[in-house]
């Protein structure tokens, strides 16, 4: 088997051929070179710390890590919390706002809390693979999926905190810019998660 590498974005094929599109960047077979070695940070690091072992030791510890947490899917993995909680926490939103319950606020506020303890875990986790898969590349892809989450972390944020300030914010106006916040919120979590999907299945 062969190891081919895309010369636009970094993308790692391995097979007989090239594939006919790049699945990252949608560049043609054309544009894939021939590798003989998959390229690891791993290396790059030895290189730089040959003289001072121990700190060689901790890097390599450190990369072991980051290689297990991508092995072993961290991030798609991580992504379930929020993406399980956000959209049960818009409709309890939504229906607190029709009942006037202060409860069900109080369930979506909860549901909330729990998103924004995952997301660190989610965004660390979605960097190193991006780092380390995909080379970092600044494609339109992977700017739409840094935009999208960002959208999310802070309408999260925005909306849990709104609801700190103001517990009775439901009762007032302000619940049309609450919910507003909140679609926003879930729209960018779709696409992030669409096109996360699209980068793990590559279709
Ligand atoms: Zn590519």
């Amino acid at each position: 088997m062969k190891i081919w590498q895309c010369s636009v974005c970094k993308y790692i094929h391995k097979g007989n051929f090239p594939p006919d599109k790049c699945p990252i960047c949608n560049v043609g077979a054309k544009k894939f070179k021939e590798i003989h070695e998959i390229p690891t940070t791993v290396k790059k690091s030895n290189n730089k710390q040959k003289d001072k072992k121990s700190q060689t030791l901790e890097i390599n510890n450190f990369e072991k890590i980051k290689s297990l947490l991508i092995k072993h899917h961290a991030h798609p993995v991580a992504v379930h919390t929020p993406n399980g909680l956000l959209p049960v926490s818009v409709i309890l939103w939504l229906l607190a706002w029709i009942f006037d319950s202060q409860l069900l606020a109080k369930a979506a506020f909860i549901n909330q809390i729990f998103v924004l303890i995952s997301l660190p875990f989610v965004i660390l986790t979605g960097v190193l693979e991006w780092q380390k898969k995909y080379n970092s590349a600044m494609t339109m892809m992977f700017k739409i999926k840094i935009i999208t989450a960002a959208l999310t972390s802070v309408a999260c944020l925005i909306s849990t905190v709104w609801f700190l300030v103001d517990p009775e914010i439901l009762l007032s106006s302000g619940a049309w810019g609450l919910m507003l916040i909140n679609i926003i919120m879930l729209a960018g979590a779709g696409m992030a998660g669409h096109i996360g999907g699209k980068l793990v299945f590559k279709d």
